[in-house]
Formats: structure tokens, sequence, C-alpha cells
């Protein structure tokens, strides 16, 4: 089976070039002008990008938070990733605290069945002990070389000195260690201050963890990653004081990746005021608007590495547990479908990036540093996992119109120029014409190390 998309401009990071596309048995075998359609189905691309898929870095899909649980699964919540453009989700498989790294893995296994999209899985660390470091060499034989732990959440929060032991294993593997960085201890007193002044609303989540609490954390992360000796990197970036704390680290020598979200870039904190806040509660919380300008500006230069969504999605009246008390909110928003539309309409047509430098951010970067051989670009040998991208495309973000499954977006309201039309994974046609055309299609991605990249 044969794939020609005709007729469209070819970004990879490097550049663009007016090229054909040629797809056979899942890749892509030839890039040029002017191929031959000879026994070929054609998809005309004129007009359109021709992007390698996006990997989105950062997804919580099917989470049990104990009390609820996410409103998206893998069978929704990659439909939608699927029909933004992104071809791959990295999603957290996560230890329980009484349980081992392979049971994780075999439990995100087990619901990632039916995905739509690619899908690999970066494990969470829940209790580093001698018995879970064992696990590692096994976990590297199994695709997942990346890692995260948490300096927050009950159950979850690791001591400094499991962060440190943790990043010296995890190197060893030629793994890479990522951080949820807000200070706990710290932000835990936070809360209770402002419910102590009669804040219970939404507007009390970001006055109990404010810009500090996260560049501390960052901080004290860059530190421990010195003694180390390790690379390591920040998931979900918020703040301009956080990107001081990685910078400085940076130009003391270490080797340090940095991964924002479109939430961080487009949504500030005066969302919590008013009806609706409950909406935007997540952690970290949304910032000030010097603080998504310094992120962009992260982005512009070279500073952030890759973009993910953070995609952890719940319904408003999941959301309605918070109502007398904000703490109590189940944290996240949804997100995965809307973040190249969101990058290309914000950042690309806005001037503040170019579309290369946004195809690095959420193709090449990501399937490079997280071990993906053979994706991330448009090129021969590699897999097509392709989005064909309708600049002209424009519609308007609501509650109602995204494909994931809870009844609401951060993002309503923000209108769109430039979407994914149609969307190829391993050379499978699943997106046609912004529907979906063939769900299920996705496979694990077992990956490889990661090719350090700073
Ligand atoms: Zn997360």
């Amino acid at each position: 089976m044969k794939t020609l998309i005709a007729n469209g401009t070819v970004v990879n990071s490097d550049g663009e070039q007016r090229a054909d596309v040629l797809i056979e048995d899942g890749r892509v075998a030839r890039v040029g002008p002017d191929l031959a359609a000879e026994g070929a189905k054609v998809v005309d691309a004129r007009g359109c990008f021709v992007l390698p898929g996006f990997v989105d870095t950062h997804t919580h899909f099917d989470l049990d938070l104990g009390f609820t649980k996410t409103a998206d699964d893998f069978i929704t919540g990659s439909k939608a990733a699927l029909l933004g453009g992104t071809t791959t989700v990295l999603d957290f498989a996560t230890q329980e605290p009484g349980g081992t790294l392979a049971q994780a893995l075999e439990t995100w296994h087990q619901k990632a069945r039916g995905s739509s999209c690619n899908y690999g899985f970066h494990m969470a660390i829940a209790r580093f002990d001698e018995a879970t470091e064992a696990e590692l060499p096994a976990m590297s034989a199994a695709g997942v070389t990346s890692y995260k732990m948490y300096m927050v959440y009950h159950g979850l929060r690791m001591d400094d000195g499991s962060i440190y032991a943790a990043l010296k294993a995890v190197a060893k593997q030629n793994a890479l260690l990522g951080a949820h960085c807000e200070n706990w201890d710290v932000l835990l007193r936070m809360v209770g201050e402002v419910r102590a002044r009669g804040i219970t609303g939404p507007e009390g989540h970001p006055l109990s963890r404010p810009s500090a609490v996260e560049a501390e954390a960052v901080a004290r992360l860059m530190r421990i990653a010195e003694l180390a000796g390790t690379p390591v990197y920040v998931v979900h970036l918020s703040t301009k004081e956080g990107l001081l704390e990685a910078q400085r680290a940076r130009s003391r020598g270490q080797e340090v990746y940095l991964e924002t979200c479109p939430q961080y870039l487009l949504l500030t904190d005066e969302r919590y005021r008013g009806a609706g806040g409950a909406k935007f509660v997540m952690s970290p919380p949304l910032r000030k608007q010097e603080d998504c300008d310094a992120l962009w500006r992260g982005l512009a230069e070279g500073d952030i590495d890759f973009i993910g969504t953070d995609h952890c999605s719940f319904t408003m009246a999941q959301k309605a547990r918070g109502k007398d008390d904000f703490s109590l909110t189940p944290n996240g928003s949804a997100g995965v479908q809307h973040r190249g539309e969101l990058l290309c309409t914000y950042g690309v047509r806005a001037g503040r990036i170019t579309l290369p430098r946004m195809v690095e951010l959420l193709s090449h970067n990501p399937a490079r540093l997280f071990g993906m051989e053979g994706r991330g670009k448009v090129a021969e040998g590699y897999a097509a996992d392709l989005a064909v991208w309708d600049p002209a495309a424009s519609y308007c973000i609501t509650d109602e119109n995204p494909a994931h499954a809870c009844d609401n977006s951060p993002y309503a309201g923000f209108e769109i120029e430039g979407r994914a039309r149609d969307v190829f994974v391993n050379g499978a046609h699943a997106v046609e014409n912004f529907a979906l055309a063939k769900p299920g299609m996705g496979k694990y991605i077992c990956r490889k190390g990661c090719i350090h990249t700073r």
C-alpha cells in the first residue's frame, strides 16, 4: 500500500522545501519534487505544510487519583491528540507506593490498548530503594528511558536523597530523570494560611503556590543534579524565576532540559477570578503575563527544549469537589488536542517563533531526546507519522467542540488559524479532512536510551 502526499511544503527543524512525500509500508520511502504516483493513493497537500507528527511529552490518560479518575482514558485522549496532529504521547506510568516498576508498566500497557496514537511511557517512581534501582535495567530493555519524580503530593513526594540517588542510577542507564518542582512543605503551610484568611475559592490556588514555590524547587533540583553529576529535566516549567534558576545551572556547565506547556504561555492567574475558575486549577498554577513573556522568549532563544500539555482532564462536576475549599479541587486540565494549533496561531503567526522552530519543539527535540529512533522528522526511512497542516483552516475552540471526554477546555474562546487536515500514524491515514477515519492505529514506542542534545 503506497500513499503519495503531493504538492505540499515539507517542514523540518532545519528548514522547508516544496516536495512530495511517498509513504510505503508505514515508512517514508521518498521525499522529493514531482514523485511518480503509480499505484499510490494520492493526497493533495497543495497550500499545506507536511510536518512530522507531534510528540506530546506529558499526558495523564486514565489516571486514578483515588477519589476520582481523569475524564479521558487512552481511547478518548488519543483521538483528541491525533486530531491535533499529535501522533505520539508519552504518558506517565506510575509506581504504586507498595508496588514495583514492572507492575506499573504492565498496568499502563493494559490501559493503552486501543490507542489511536502511538505511545510510550515515562516511569514515575514513588519509592526509590534497592529493589526499585534493581529494576532499572529491565525498564531500559522494555523501552522506558525516562523517569519522573515528584517533589510534591502525598504518596508520591520524594526526599532530596532519593532524587540524588535516582539521578545517578538513571544516568547509568543512559536514561533521563525529570521532576515536578514545587516546595511541598511550604506550599502546604501557605494553603493553610490562605484558607485562614477566609479565601476558599479558586483564587486561593495561585496565592498558595507563588512563583518562588517553583523557583526554590528548581534551584534545589539543579543543585542536587550538580552534586550527582548527571543531566536532569524540569517538567512543566511555569515561571520566569524557575527559568532563571535553570539558566544559572547551565552557566555552571550542567546539562539541563526544560519542558513547558501551552497554558503557561497563554493563560494567566486572572482566570481564577469569578465563576469557572476551578477549570484552571492545575499545578503549578497559571502565572503572570511577565512569566508567559519570559517563557516565549525561552522558546524563541532555545532555552526551552520541548512542550507537553500535561493533559489531565476533569469535568466541571468533578472540579466542584473543591467548591468550598480550593485545595480539594482535582488538579489538571485538558489540552492534548490543541498544542500544535495554539503554537501555530500564537507562536508562529504572531511572529514569536518560526515554523521550523515549532517543528523542533513539538517533534524533533522530543523524539531525539527521548530515544524514539526514526521519528520526529520527515525524511526517507523515518516512520510515516505525519500531519498535513492547513494554515488557512480556522475555528474557535469552545468548551464543547474538542474531542476529549470532558465538558470544558481552558482554551475556550481562543481563535485558531492553522490545524491538522490529515494525519498519518505509522503510514495509516488516520485523520482525513479534519475527521478521525481510522481509530486504534497506535503502537507502543519501545525507546532506546536518550540522545543528549545539549
Ligand atoms: Zn503532569
